[in-house]
């Protein structure tokens, strides 16, 4: 199960199908396709209907700030209202990029984190140079629960997000052998607190810089972190497939 794809990217315009077919026919037959602006919501919802195995999550993304306006929180919430998303995603905070206004990120994410307590659901939360920064404001909103995808914290900051209920979403950066930081952590961790994910058609793994990513990779990302735990990839893929569908609250396939 990839916990995090966005396969209604344009990347993947020419042969989604083909690319959803070869994954499931390696076994990841389950994807979560978080939003990224309010224009991706409808495009994301005639997939899932089309694909089985695809479940929605609908989000304002920080990365996509020019695009989001105050009036798409009120219709965030028609969506979350009518369309029974799994999760609400992809919202978060990026200091990465500089031109994004810090205080306009946070003025979405704390709307948007207000809206999954209203609605009981997860959160997908992007914290890209600004783990700090989420895990304060995940605490001024106690009782949520979610995933940092693509986690790059220390171990400290995961603990704090452990103790909140959170999850950590590990993906592509873990393939790299100089991630020592994240490949310590992933090696002790919890196994209740992690998923796996690829953030595919971003974030490809060693050996693939600069190719598009996609879902059938995240058995790569599978087998370097059962690796690093000493455990049978087996074990890791039946564990963190049953903690995304605990998260998510997904169904086995059929
Ligand atoms: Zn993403």
């Amino acid at each position: 199960m990839d916990s995090h794809a966005h396969i209604d990217d344009a990347s993947f315009d020419e042969d989604r199908a083909q690319v959803l077919e070869r994954a499931a026919r390696a076994g990841v037959q389950q994807l979560v396709v978080p939003g990224i602006d309010a224009a991706s919501w409808p495009r994301i919802a005639a997939l899932c209907q089309r694909h089985a195995g695809l479940a929605p999550a609908f989000g304002l993304h920080p990365l996509f700030l020019a695009q989001h306006r105050p009036e798409h929180l009120d219709a965030l919430r028609t969506w979350l209202h009518e369309r029974n998303p799994v999760a609400l995603g992809e919202i978060g905070l990026d200091f990465y990029v500089e031109e994004l206004d810090q205080e306009l990120q946070h003025y979405y994410f704390d709307a948007q984190l207000a809206l999954a307590r209203e609605f009981d659901l997860p959160v997908i939360v992007h914290a890209r140079r600004a783990v700090e920064e989420v895990v304060l404001t995940l605490r001024r909103f106690p009782g949520l629960r979610g995933v940092v995808h693509s986690f790059a914290g220390s171990s400290q900051q995961a603990e704090r997000l452990y103790d909140m209920g959170f999850l950590l979403g590990i993906g592509g950066p873990v393939t790299y052998p100089r991630a020592k930081r994240l490949r310590q952590l992933v090696a002790t961790m919890p196994i209740e607190h992690l998923l796996l994910e690829t953030d595919a058609p971003d974030q490809p793994n060693a050996g693939h810089q600069g190719e598009r990513n996609e879902p059938l990779r995240m058995l790569d990302t599978l087998t370097v972190v059962a690796e690093l735990r000493g455990e049978p990839c087996e074990a890791v893929a039946a564990t963190t497939t049953a903690n995304a569908r605990r998260l998510f609250g997904l169904p086995e396939p059929h």
